[in-house]
């Protein structure tokens, strides 16, 4: 089983309680609470008794570790890679295409080819797929998104479309 508080594969998981809250530790954490398995517990003054901020750091940090956990099931997604203005570059000029070329292609304008190989412009989700389709490359990757603690991105990430709509 994991340790609730550490994280830790442990084989000895014991329950204990920790400011209200009824945790599932290893060993070595449950130092950290008052058994709630009744009597027989660590005899007091055996242990020196960790102080609440270890206590509350270790909490925040499994706050911390499920909070991840669910952001990563919840967000992962595909994105564009931050290198896409060198390889939409870089493989155009493979294939000895212009700006024009490509451009006419993905039925564009060649301004537009300019602004994504120089980065001023994200490709939305269509010409995006033309792109790959075209070149023959992958522009896109999966990401976790990781928020910032306490970032103002919080609750909602942006989209590809309201960072198109930024520009
Ligand atoms: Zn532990």
């Amino acid at each position: 089983m994991l340790c609730e508080m550490c994280g830790k594969q442990s084989d000895i998981i014991k329950t204990i309680s920790v400011e209200g809250t009824t945790l599932k530790v290893c060993k070595e954490c449950s130092r950290f609470g008052e058994s709630s398995e009744g009597k027989g517990g660590a005899k007091k003054g055996t242990v020196a008794a960790p102080s609440r901020t270890v206590v509350a750091e270790r909490l925040e940090a499994r706050e911390r570790r499920m909070r991840t956990r669910s952001i990563y099931a919840d967000e992962d997604t595909t994105d564009l890679v931050p290198e896409y203005p060198r390889l939409i570059r870089e493989a155009r000029m493979a294939r000895d295409w212009k700006q024009e070329d490509l451009a006419a292609k993905l039925n564009e304008r060649a301004s537009v080819i300019a602004k994504l190989e120089n980065g001023s412009i994200r490709p939305d989700d269509t010409l995006l797929k033309k792109l790959e389709h075209e070149l023959g490359i992958k522009l896109t990757e999966k990401v976790s998104v990781v928020k910032p603690e306490g970032g103002r991105s919080q609750g909602k990430a942006l989209t590809l479309g309201d960072m198109i709509k930024k520009k």
